[in-house]
């Protein structure tokens, strides 16, 4: 079913996502695929606190058959494909995630939570361009020429030039926040690069990927070039990492769990791309324009309910404006309507689980405890995983509040007079993943950008990524960018060829 207006209320879930959820299984060389053990686990859904639906909970015996069957296909039909048909099969996935597009919308609302206008626009819309984005990269990878010195044996000349060879099987460990748009991220340049892929979804977001492997099939990608499976970190994520024959790493998710992946990969020498946690700050100066405030709070730090990596959630604003960007930035945060996310004028939706909901509240009793000061006071709903959007004063940056994600709807606001007090205090964080600067003054943009310790400093507007625009961390927020050509370089060797001549 395609995609409908992006602000329609879903007044009733479609026909396929009543079918889907009846049975969610992995996908491995093609085939539906239960856990070896017979176990599943329940997924939810948050609005309601309910089960939506049970997945396979799958293991290490699950896992040697899915890069079994990664392997086979990166050494059959996938390497004999060209990189124009590599090209065709990426573009008719795109169309077939737009076919599908409401579909796979509301199963990511339901799954996620999320409001259905976002799953609508960025789970689908989005992936659906980066998708045909890395397709036009299949057929411009390229190497160099080389002019070398090598002077011995006397009458022997040399050319050297480079290639640039797929990497082989992909891990793609992906997290919650965006289940869809982030298995795109990696997924797609791997299979532009001609890689293939095993990926492992966040546990409690694992359908629309499962969709995303089954839609790769109907494509007419060769089976076992995505593969998808099902299960916990510890058990499905960690089995996947430490398999001999993954030779990259791609993960989203948080800076601790990165560290155990980093070291891991380091063990065995695999490739591996880092994307991390982030606390981003927002650092606004007297002359900004004021009118951008409410963008600044409703794009910059309340989207997807704040469980966006780069979400602004430290406002630092300079004294001359710091009482009226308080006034309207509360206004904005009391004003956001709560509730379930197939109802698109709903901008606060719940949190993706139990046990994250229970991690932001307790990140507000810290708050609460530490002495910062709530301006809103909001009450969440009783039913489903809800938390009420808050707003802290007095929040010092020595306190958890300042330095800890809390991935939810909770920012903080902190006045300064001198402008290089911002900027120490905007970096004063283990993070550096998002970042921005408001101000109309050319040169001070230009003065303070280089300061900002972050992979993206936006200015005037936050928490807008581009898939042309290189998209990663500094500082624990992780090793290495998504995004850009430099996207598919992620997933590519270069091989140095040096030829002798007479
Ligand atoms: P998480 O680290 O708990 O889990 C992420 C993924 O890792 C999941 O698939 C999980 O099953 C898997 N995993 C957990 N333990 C593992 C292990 N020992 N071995 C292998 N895999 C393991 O993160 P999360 O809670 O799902 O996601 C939220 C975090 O992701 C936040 O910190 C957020 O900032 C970060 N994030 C970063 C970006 C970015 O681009 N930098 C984007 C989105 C989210």
């Amino acid at each position: 079913m395609k995609i409908a207006q992006p602000d329609s209320i879903v007044e009733e879930v479609s026909a396929e996502v009543t079918a889907f959820l009846a049975a969610p299984k992995a996908l491995i060389a093609g085939k539906s695929h239960g856990a070896a053990s017979g176990e599943t686990y329940p997924v939810y859904n948050p609005a309601t606190g309910g089960v939506l639906t049970h997945v396979p909970a799958c293991g290490a015996v699950d896992i040697d058959l899915a890069v079994t069957a990664a392997q086979a296909a990166f050494e059959g039909p996938w390497s004999k494909m060209l990189p124009v048909q590599r090209q065709g099969l990426l573009l008719r996935l795109a169309d077939l995630i737009e076919a599908h597009g409401e579909e796979l919308a509301q199963l990511e609302t339901l799954n996620q939570g999320k409001s259905i206008m976002l799953s609508r626009l960025i789970e689908v819309q989005s992936s659906a361009e980066y998708f045909r984005y890395m397709a036009g990269w299949a057929t411009k990878i390229e190497g160099s020429t080389l002019d070398v010195s090598i002077p011995i044996p006397p009458g022997m000349s040399y050319q050297a030039f480079t290639r640039k060879e797929p990497v082989g099987v992909v891990a793609a460990i992906t997290p919650w926040n965006f289940p869809l748009n982030m298995a795109s991220w990696k997924v797609a340049p791997a299979l532009a690069a001609g890689c293939t892929v095993v990926l492992k979804p966040a546990e409690e977001t694992p359908l629309t990927s499962i969709r995303l492997a089954e839609l790769c099939l109907e494509a007419g990608f060769p089976e076992g070039v995505v593969n998808v499976v099902t299960g916990m970190g510890e058990t499905a994520g960690a089995a996947l990492v430490s398999h001999p024959g993954v030779a990259k790493i791609t993960f989203t998710g948080s800076t601790e769990t990165g560290k155990l992946i980093g070291i891991q990969a380091m063990k065995d020498m695999k490739r591996v791309t880092l994307e991390l946690g982030g606390k981003a700050p927002m650092v606004m100066f007297d002359d900004m324009d004021l009118d951008l405030l409410g963008a600044a709070a409703g794009i910059g730090s309340f989207f997807n309910t704040g469980q966006t990596c780069c979400a602004g959630v430290r406002i630092y604003a300079q004294k001359g404006i710091y009482d009226k960007a308080l006034e309207v930035i509360a206004n904005v945060t009391r004003s956001l309507a709560i509730g379930s996310g197939l109802d698109p004028r709903n901008q606060i939706n719940p949190v993706v689980s139990a046990r994250h909901q229970a991690h932001v509240k307790a990140c507000i009793a810290r708050g609460l405890e530490d002495g910062a000061k709530p301006v809103i006071g909001a009450e969440a709903p009783a039913e489903g995983f809800f938390v009420a959007p808050e707003l802290f004063i007095d929040v010092r940056q020595d306190m958890a509040l300042m330095q800890d994600e809390v991935f939810g709807p909770v920012i903080t606001m902190t006045p300064f007079s001198d402008p290089d007090e911002a900027i120490a205090m905007a970096n004063d964080t283990r993070y550096g993943l998002g970042a921005s600067i408001w101000t109309n003054d050319l040169n001070k943009m230009m003065r303070y950008v280089p300061k900002i310790q972050a992979g993206t400093v936006w200015v005037n507007s936050h928490n807008i990524p581009d898939q042309n625009m290189p998209f990663g961390g500094v500082k624990q927020s992780g090793i290495g960018r998504e995004h850009g050509r430099g996207a598919l370089d992620n997933y590519l060797e270069t091989k140095s060829v040096c030829v002798a001549y007479r």
